[in-house]
């Protein structure tokens, strides 16, 4: 069955069209500046992308654009719709409500939307793309995946904070965590690749793009991670703060004579390795600064290195030991030298680094020593795979 798979942003929306027999990419793309100006970019598997500046004042006509590329008798992965078995789509927030993914239905939406102002960026675009996607394709079967599903795992003493109780009760005030589809795919594959049973497993996940997170995969299932009610929380991200002392907020109010949401639009968009470096929120920028002697772009990577590998103690203690550690995700993938500062603190768990493997890309790697206790991996993440793996899980071959 192929699995069209949707994670629709508020002004964009980004697309694959899987085989989910051969798990092989048939298309993909992304629709960029919905309601502006419009831009598709199509790209049929061994083809050039193409790029077709139109017009797509609403996400329904995006999405209609995406069907009309993928069927297109010249260019497209497929003859007709009908081939379009089932569509998978990424919904950011499913609060306490959604604990694994589920079949689309008109109830379903309406518990999502109960969700909204816990995602308020995210979740709404997310519905516009499940309901448009619904009226172009009302007889396909259609599957929410949630960001925070995997996470609901979590026992409460992971979960909760420390400020009045009422204020779960009342408001659902709790860690959620995000890229939980990431987290998933990321801790199985790592099980699989090492021959270990994942049911039967320590695995730490270090999600590091520009959004960043980790978490603590215990015997399958999640029992921590760094982001918490909103995706600001955690490790240090490309222009998020991460964890900071909550009276920051006031004191650079007064400072800076703003408002809440002033400071809050400071932590989410100007902060990070953005804020920091004063340079760019893209890795590859510091790294550059770094190998041109730059020692403040050093001195970033290391505050955001230490960063991570302070969690990941914390995580070993939450598990009380750990087999196994993967790095995923944009920085985590390509980034031997953030890898490299992170391990530097790993030393007391008998980990050692093989510096000809960490400067290797794009594959399943294990980057420490062979006589390392505890394994650490690299792990390419495929949350569009993991998407439409969910999505036949829930529709039925
Ligand atoms: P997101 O999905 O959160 O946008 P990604 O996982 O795609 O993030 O990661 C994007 C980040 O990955 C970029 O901002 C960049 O900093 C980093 N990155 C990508 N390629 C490289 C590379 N070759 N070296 C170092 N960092 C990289």
């Amino acid at each position: 069955m192929n699995v069209l798979v949707i994670n629709c942003g508020s002004s964009s929306l980004k697309y694959q069209l899987i085989d989910s027999e051969t798990e092989a990419v048939l298309a993909k793309g992304l629709c960029e500046r919905i309601g502006l100006d419009g831009r598709l970019v199509y790209q049929k598997a061994g083809c050039d992308k193409e790029i077709t500046e139109v017009a797509m004042p609403t996400h329904k006509q995006a999405i209609q654009l995406v069907l009309d590329a993928l069927v297109n008798p010249a260019t497209g992965a497929i003859a007709s719709l009908a081939e379009v078995g089932a569509v998978g789509h990424r919904l950011v927030h499913g609060a306490e409500k959604f604990t694994s993914s589920a079949l689309v239905t008109d109830e379903m939406l309406a518990v999502v939307e109960e969700c909204n102002d816990l995602a308020p960026l995210h979740n709404p675009a997310n519905l516009i793309g499940v309901n448009a996607c619904k009226e172009l394709m009302p007889n396909v079967p259609m599957v929410a995946v949630y960001d925070t599903a995997f996470h609901q795992t979590m026992p409460s003493k992971a979960y909760l904070y420390g400020i009045p109780y009422e204020y779960y009760e009342k408001y659902r005030v709790r860690r959620y965590g995000f890229h939980g589809t990431s987290h998933s795919f990321v801790s199985k594959e790592t099980a699989d690749f090492l021959g270990m049973d994942y049911n039967n497993s320590k695995i730490i996940v270090a999600h590091l793009g520009n959004g960043a997170s980790i978490s603590a995969v215990l015997n399958g299932k999640c029992v921590d991670t760094s982001m918490g009610l909103t995706p600001l929380e955690g490790l240090i991200m490309g222009t998020r703060s991460g964890d900071i002392d909550p009276s920051i907020i006031e004191y650079i109010a007064k400072k800076e004579n703003l408002d809440i949401a002033g400071v809050m639009n400071v932590l989410n968009k100007k902060s990070g390795v953005l804020g920091l470096s004063g340079i760019s929120s893209d890795f590859r920028d510091l790294e550059d600064g770094h190998f041109a002697g730059d020692a403040h772009c050093t001195e970033v990577l290391e505050i955001f290195s230490y960063r991570v590998a302070k969690y990941i103690g914390a995580y070993v203690a939450a598990m009380n030991g750990v087999d196994a550690i993967s790095f995923t995700a944009g920085v985590g993938e390509n980034g031997p030298i953030v890898r490299e500062m992170v391990l530097k603190y790993l030393g007391y768990l008998g980990i050692e680094l093989d510096e000809e493997a960490n400067n290797k890309r794009g594959f399943n790697n294990v980057i420490s020593t062979a006589d390392s206790k505890v394994k650490v991996c690299v792990i390419p993440t495929n949350e569009e795979l993991a998407i439409a793996r969910e999505t036949v899980a829930i529709v039925g071959k």
